[in-house]
């Protein structure tokens, strides 16, 4: 029986070289990563490989999941109209395009710089150590060339870790300046017409004589006038402005449209000018008479207005290659070129005292841009100072009823 030992001891160094050499295999397989299959074997082993070969699978599916979703993460982000830029402590770790142009940085190459280094506004830099951020800052970063605003937003998450939040609100800025101007204007052109009457009110209160008080409240009339066409052109814009554009069924019969501001331009004129109308037939728009007729209305009475005793205003309907065009032309005052770019602005006047004399609210050509706009027309002017001013409204194929053109298919 002597043979036991050395046959026992037989088996156990093959069992042990079999399973250090499954030990080898194994840890070969898992240093080279690459190898998709397992070393293959048998029983518990056998085992244990498929257990190790799933779990690298699963793992290896879960990573590409996560890139994947990281992928879209950033691509989301990227796409942001605003920018963004996470820091790690004041470090930049990464940035969007938006904010790469609003801050002037570049994702790549900066990555790893403090954010100061590169953004040098000393109310940012303040602002960024401060710890209360709970309201964004607007500045004027100099490298945009003057002009441009933008609001910083700084939000801190996980430890040490912030967003920079950057929009570009210079458009937002200047409609907040435009809106404080209205006002004003608005609070300024109702303030001298309510002085006036107030005035003469309490001058009414004293006055003995029935015929200065009647002169008085003649005057307190003309002044209500003024303020209630105010009023009104401002609803007129303000409709103009909140409500949806005009449906394109309604023809506007061009004719009679002509023939009624020829006859509101005589009763404007009383006789003093000479009117002409020239009216092209067939061609008729599409849209809403109301506007049109008021926007119309607007550049006849100031051809009337603006062109002295004895002047020609001359009211036209005619197609174009384009489409068709309303004309009013005028041999009046003229308008020198500096002042065309900003007629159609709110309370733009080249001369103040003329326009209120002859009962102007400045608003007359901010509704006809805005009433041409809704009908997708534009106001064309051309003007000499001395001689005359021509105010064309262009209107393009789908805004007409043309019986000469061949029918749409
Ligand atoms: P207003 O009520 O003052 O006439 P508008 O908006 O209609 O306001 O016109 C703006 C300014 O444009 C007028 O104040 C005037 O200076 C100028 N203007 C408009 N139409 C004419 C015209 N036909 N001839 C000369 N100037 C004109």
């Amino acid at each position: 029986m002597e043979w036991i030992w050395p046959a026992a001891c037989g088996l156990l160094a093959a069992a042990l070289a079999y399973h250090l050499r499954q030990l080898y295999l194994l840890r070969r397989w898992l240093e080279r990563g690459d190898t998709p299959d397992p070393p293959r074997s048998h029983g518990a082993w056998d085992h244990l490989h498929a257990l190790l070969a799933r779990s690298r699978r699963e793992s290896a599916r879960r990573e590409a999941g996560l890139a994947e979703s990281l992928a879209r993460w950033r691509a989301a982000a990227r796409a942001l109209p605003d920018g963004v830029v996470i820091l790690d402590a004041d470090r930049i770790e990464w940035c969007n395009d938006t904010a790469a142009l609003h801050l002037e940085i570049d994702p790549a190459r900066d990555a790893g710089t403090p954010i100061t280094h590169l953004v040098r506004i000393p109310e940012f830099a303040e602002y960024l150590e401060r710890g209360d951020h709970a309201r964004p800052i607007q500045v004027e970063p100099p490298h945009a060339g003057g002009g441009r605003v933008l609001s910083l937003q700084v939000v801190s998450y996980g430890e040490d870790q912030r967003l920079v939040l950057t929009r570009d609100v210079t458009q937002f800025r200047k409609m907040e300046q435009v809106r404080r101007e209205f006002v004003a204007n608005v609070s300024h052109e109702l303030r001298t017409p309510l002085t006036v009457v107030t005035g003469f009110l309490e001058a009414l209160r004293e006055e003995p004589d029935p015929q200065a008080a009647r002169r008085y409240i003649d005057l307190m009339a003309e002044q209500s006038r003024r303020m209630l066409r105010l009023v009104e052109d401002l609803l007129t814009l303000s409709a103009l402005e909140s409500s949806p554009p005009p449906p394109m069924e309604e023809p506007i019969e061009m004719r009679s449209l002509l023939e009624r501001l020829g006859a509101e331009a005589r009763a404007l004129s009383g006789g003093k000018h000479r009117i002409e109308i020239a009216s092209e037939e067939g061609v008729d728009l599409l849209g809403s008479e109301k506007e049109l007729s008021s926007a119309f209305g607007n550049l006849v009475s100031n051809a009337i207005r603006y062109t002295p005793e004895g002047g020609v205003v001359r009211l036209a309907w005619r197609r174009t290659p384009g489409g068709a065009e309303f004309d009013v032309e005028d041999s009046g005052i003229g308008i020198a070129p500096e002042h065309l770019p900003r007629l159609t602005e709110r309370f733009y006047r080249v001369d103040r005292g003329r326009s209120r004399d002859t009962g102007g609210t400045g608003l007359g050509l901010a509704i006809v841009k805005h009433a041409l706009g809704r009908h997708g027309a534009t106001l064309d002017v051309a003007s000499t100072p001395g001689k005359g001013s021509r105010f064309s409204a262009r209107f393009s194929g789908p805004r007409l009823r043309d019986q000469a053109a061949p029918p749409a298919r």
